[in-house]
């Protein structure tokens, strides 16, 4: 795994023409060709500013992958590689988990609600779940 992280930051310091030429060179699908095929791309997309493009048009930061394996990064550097990658997903699960309860509070704002007893309770109340939006009443 060491050796599979050194590798595939081989992409890094190419340029757009030199990892286009890289992509179209990877003919092969073995398990490595597709990784480096992957890494290739990622960069080329980089270079073409892809991330200010799709934030440009409403879409999420995309997060590079990280190795689960230990790395041949000193032990404080790989721990403050980990955590980088840990608070970008915990700010977008944040972020995401918001969205959900405004769309969810918006949907349910709107609907025409269509109630169905919720039969699985066996409270001492009667409970209704809208069979269009999921409301609980
Ligand atoms: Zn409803």
């Amino acid at each position: 795994m060491i050796i599979l992280f050194k590798d595939f930051n081989f992409t890094k310091y190419m340029m757009a023409e030199e990892l286009w030429n890289t992509i179209l060179s990877i003919r092969h699908k073995t398990p490595i060709d597709v990784i480096q095929l992957e890494t290739a791309m990622m960069e080329y997309l980089k270079q073409l500013e892809t991330e200010k493009h799709h934030k440009a048009a409403g879409y999420s930061a995309q997060h590079p992958r990280f190795l689960y394996a230990s790395t041949s990064l000193p032990p404080k550097k790989e721990l403050k590689h980990l955590t980088t990658h840990y608070w970008a997903r915990y700010k977008q699960v944040q972020r995401l988990d918001r969205l959900i309860k405004e769309r969810r509070e918006a949907i349910q704002k709107v609907c025409t609600h269509d109630w169905e007893k919720d039969w699985s309770d066996r409270g001492h109340r009667s409970h209704y779940e809208c069979k269009l939006c999921g409301k609980y009443r």
